[in-house]
C-alpha cells in the first residue's frame, strides 16, 4: 500500500528502524509550518535550528534513496497546519495508509489522534526508539507511591541500563556524587572555548523575515553555531568528553560572567531533536571515562549521566503521567505579569541581566541560570506560571514542552505542589554570589536586605515564605525557615522593602 509517514521537527532520528531499508511504496513527509513556528514565540535561533536540522534530514534521507517531501515555509502547497497538509498529501498522492511516531507533545499527539481517527485509510503510530522509558514507565514504577523520588527512578534506570554497574551494586559503591559537585569557579583560565558549528543562514532568516513570523533574541546569521545534523551532534559529544567532562560535575552549578556555556555539553538541541540518542551519549561518556580514569573522577561522570538517564527521562515520565492537567497548575496561585525587561535582558540586577542577556543571544542557559537566577527570581515575585512557561518555551533551544513544563511549572515554579520536587527552589543573594561573580559588579548590595540598594533578591526571598506559610510551613524541609523568619526583629521593614520592589518591578 502507498504509505504515507510523517517526521515531526524533532524527530530526526536516522537511525530509526524506519530508515533501515528503502522502500519505494513509502514516502516520508517533512514540514516546515506556520503552526509550529506560531505557537508560542520562539527565539530565532530556535526557528533556524529547528529548519536547518530538518533540511539536512531530508536532503540525508533522499541521499539513501527514500522518497521524500519537504515543504519550506513557503512552499506553494504548504497550507501551514499539520491536517491540511496531510489531508492534501493523501489525496494527492493516493496515499493508502498513514503512519506516524508518537510525538512527544500533548499538542500534538492530540492533533494526531484525532486526524487518525476522521481518516478514512488505516494509520498506525510507531515509537520514536529515542527514550529508555516508554511514555507510561515512570507512572507504572511509581504507581501507589505519594511521591515520585527521581532518585529511586534514577537507580532503577542504572540497574535496566547497567550504567556505571558492578552487578546489581553501583560502580565505585555509592550511586550519587552531588555532594562532591557544586564548586564556584574561581579560575577561569580553566574555561573552555564550546565547540562550535560555523553555518551560513541567511536564506533562513529572509525566509523568516518574508513570512512576518515573530520571534525574540538575535542570531548571527552567517556563524549560526548549534550542532544541526548527527555528525555535529557527535562532535559536539566528542570534544565534551575530552575538554569539558573533566570538570563537568564540579563547576555545573557555578555561573561566570562573559561565559555562558562553562563545561556544559550543549547537547540538549542535538538530544531533543532526536539527531543523537540519550544511551549513546551516556555510553560514550561512560567509555571515555573507563579509558581516562586518570583524568576524569567519577563525580564528574555520575553527575552528567544522572542529568540524562534520571533528569531528562524522569522529566518526560512525569508529562505523561500528568498532562494534560499539568499545564493548569498553580499550587500559589500567581498572576504577577511577567516584566518587561524579560525581553530585553534591561535590568539592573546582574545576575537577571546576565541570564537574559545571554539566553537573548545564544538561545541558551544553564540548568543553574535557569533555575537559580530567572526562575528563582520568578518564583519569589509570584509571576503566572502561564507566562512562566510561555517565557522558558519560546527563549531556548532545546525547550519542548515535556521537558520544558516540567522543569519549569514543576521543578522551578513548585507550581505543581511538590510533584517533581520536594520543596519550592529559592534563594537568597547568598547563593547566587556563593555559586557566581555577579553580585560583585551589581548595583544592587547582596548583604542588604531593606535599604537603598539592597538587593532585591533578599526582602522577596522573606516575603515568599511569609506570604505562603499556609501553603509551606507543614513541609518538613522547610519548618526551620519559618521558625529563622519568627524570631527576625526587622520583618516589617522587609515585608515593606519587598512591596516596594514588587511594586516596582518594571523598574528593578
Ligand atoms: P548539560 O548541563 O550539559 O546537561 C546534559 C544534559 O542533561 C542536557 O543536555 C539535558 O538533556 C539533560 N538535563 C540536565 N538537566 C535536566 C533537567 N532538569 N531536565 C531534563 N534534562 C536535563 N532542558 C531542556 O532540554 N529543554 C527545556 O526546555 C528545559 N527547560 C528548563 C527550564 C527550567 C526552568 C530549568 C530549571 C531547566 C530546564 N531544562 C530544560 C533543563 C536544563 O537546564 C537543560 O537541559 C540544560 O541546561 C541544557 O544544556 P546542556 O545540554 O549544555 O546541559
Ligand atoms: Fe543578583 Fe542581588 Fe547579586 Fe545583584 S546583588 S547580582 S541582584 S543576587
Amino acid at each position: 500500500a502507498q504509505t504515507l509517514r510523517l517526521i515531526l521537527g524533532d524527530q530526526l532520528n536516522s537511525q530509526h528502524s524506519w530508515f533501515q531499508q528503502v522502500q519505494p511504496h513509502v514516502t516520508y513527509v517533512i514540514m516546515e509550518m506556520r503552526q509550529e513556528t506560531d505557537y508560542v514565540k520562539h527565539h530565532i535561533q530556535k526557528i533556524i535550528g529547528f529548519f536547518v536540522a530538518m533540511r539536512a534530514f531530508a536532503e540525508q534521507l533522499r541521499n539513501q534513496g527514500h522518497n521524500v517531501i519537504y515543504y519550506e515555509l513557503d512552499h506553494e502547497d504548504n497550507n501551514q497546519s499539520l491536517e491540511l497538509n496531510l489531508q492534501q498529501l493523501i489525496a494527492k498522492h493516493g496515499i493508502e495508509r498513514f503512519e506516524y511516531q508518537l510525538p512527544d507533545e500533548y499538542r500534538l499527539d492530540e492533533q494526531l489522534k484525532n486526524f487518525c481517527e476522521q481518516l478514512s485509510i488505516p494509520s498506525q503510530a510507531y515509537d520514536t526508539e529515542h527514550f529508555l522509558t516508554t511514555r507510561t514507565f515512570l507512572n507504572e514504577f511509581f504507581h501507589g507511591k505519594k511521591t515520585y523520588l527521581m532518585e529511586s527512578f534514577y537507580r532503577e534506570m542504572r540497574k535496566k541500563y547497567a550504567i556505571l554497574m558492578d552487578g546489581k551494586e553501583p560502580l565505585t559503591g555509592k550511586w550519587n556524587y552531588d555532594h562532591d559537585n557544586r564548586n564556584k569557579l574561581k579560575d577561569p583560565l580553566l574555561i573552555q572555548e564550546p565547540k562550535t558549528h560555523t553555518r551560513d543562514v541567511r536564506e533562513i532568516l529572509s525566509l523568516l523575515e518574508g513570512s512576518r513570523t515573530s520571534w525574540i533574541g538575535t542570531v548571527n546569521p552567517q556563524k549560526f553555531d548549534w550542532p544541526c545534523t548527527r555528525e555535529e551532534g557527535l562532535e559536539v559529544l566528542e570534544y565534551f568528553c575530552k575538554q569539558l567532562l573533566p570538570h563537568f560535575g564540579q563547576y555545573q552549578d557555578a555561573m561566570y560572567t562573559g561565559h555562558a556555556f562553562l563545561f556544559h555539553s550543549r547537547l540538549s538541541f542535538a538530544m531533543n531533536s532526536k539527531l543523537i540518542s540519550p544511551l549513546e551519549v551516556v555510553s560514550a561518556v561512560e567509555k571515555y571515562w573507563y579509558a581516562h580514569q586518570d583524568k576524569v573522577d567519577i563525580a564528574q561522570v555520575e553527575g552528567f549521566i544522572r542529568q540524562i538517564i534520571g533528569w531528562r527521562e524522569y522529566m518526560r515520565g512525569i508529562y505523561w503521567a500528568k498532562m494534560p492537567e499539568y499545564a493548569e497548575l498553580n499550587f500559589f496561585g500567581h498572576d504577577r505579569k511577567l516584566p518587561e525587561w524579560f525581553w530585553t535582558g534591561k535590568t539592573s540586577m546582574n545576575c537577571l541581566k546576565h541570564a537574559i542577556g545571554q539566553s537573548l543571544e545564544h538561545a541558551y542557559a544553564h540548568h543553574i541560570q535557569r533555575l537559580m537566577v530567572t526562575g528563582n527570581f520568578m518564583l519569589l515575585a509570584g509571576i503566572d506560571p502561564d507566562d512562566v512557561d510561555a517565557w522558558y518555551l519560546g527563549i531556548y533551544i532545546d525547550a519542548i514542552e515535556w521537558v520544558e513544563i516540567t522543569n519549569t511549572r514543576g521543578m522551578s515554579q513548585f507550581a505543581d505542589g511538590g510533584i517533581v520536587g520536594t520543596k519550592p527552589y529559592v534563594s537568597s543573594a547568598n547563593y547566587i554570589d556563593k555559586m557566581s561573580n555577579y553580585c560583585d559588579s551589581c548595583k544592587y548590595d547582596k548583604k542588604k536586605k531593606t535599604g537603598v540598594n539592597a538587593c532585591p533578591f533578599n526582602s522577596l526571598y522573606w516575603d515568599f515564605y511569609h506570604r505562603n506559610e499556609d501553603k509551606l510551613a507543614k513541609n518538613p524541609r522547610i519548618g526551620m525557615m519559618y521558625r529563622t523568619w519568627s524570631k527576625m526583629n526587622n520583618r516589617q521593614e522587609i515585608l515593606n522593602q519587598a512591596k516596594t520592589y514588587l511594586e516596582n518591578i518594571d523598574k528593578l
